[in-house]
């Protein structure tokens, strides 16, 4: 049974944060192998009797200009940071209030996946935070959620905020 509506998401994020992994574990409960994303993935998922229409951008450097053609109509942004990349914060940084600034993501709401929590030096979700200083963000909805694309940890927890958050 589904309520009849769709909503947006849009997963953004660097190349090899884990994006298309995550969008094929939301698609299939499994890991299967990802190549770099050229262009887009688009994926149904549904979940709690939503339909989640679930976009995975490319993030190699030469695609983040046409992230934008992509925001129209977004109901929900999930970035995802690839946790153990404590260099490329900055970028993402710079990436994350580019993007808030845009007047079509003025409604969504912002879910961070801070991903690889596997992985050995990842920082906390809490450190991402403070990284990003997403508490000066204040015009929107939005969440930090720690996961391990890999272990398949934290994924639910994220769909669960974004059914109620959108
Ligand atoms: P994308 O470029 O953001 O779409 O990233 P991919 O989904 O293609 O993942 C890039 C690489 O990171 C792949 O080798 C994945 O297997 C790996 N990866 C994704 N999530 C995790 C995770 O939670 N932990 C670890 N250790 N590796 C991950």
């Amino acid at each position: 049974w589904w309520s009849g509506e769709e909503h947006k998401v849009i997963l953004v994020g660097l190349d090899n944060a884990g994006k298309t992994t995550i969008l094929y574990h939301y698609l299939t409960g499994d890991v299967v192998d990802t190549k770099p994303t050229i262009g887009s993935n688009v994926e149904e998922i549904t979940f709690r009797n939503l339909k989640f229409v679930m976009w995975d951008i490319g993030g190699q450097e030469s695609l983040r200009q046409s992230w934008s053609s992509y925001y129209n109509h977004t109901h929900c942004v999930i970035i995802v940071i690839d946790s153990a990349d404590i260099v490329r914060l900055a970028v993402i940084k710079s990436q994350l209030y580019t993007m808030l600034e845009h007047e079509d993501l003025s409604k969504a709401s912002l879910l961070v996946l801070a991903n690889k929590q596997d992985l050995e030096g990842a920082l906390t979700a809490p450190e991402i935070s403070n990284q990003l200083g997403l508490i000066n963000i204040k015009n929107r909805k939005w969440q930090i959620q720690s996961c391990s694309a890999l272990k398949g940890e934290g994924l639910n927890e994220a769909l669960e905020w974004i059914a109620n958050n959108i």
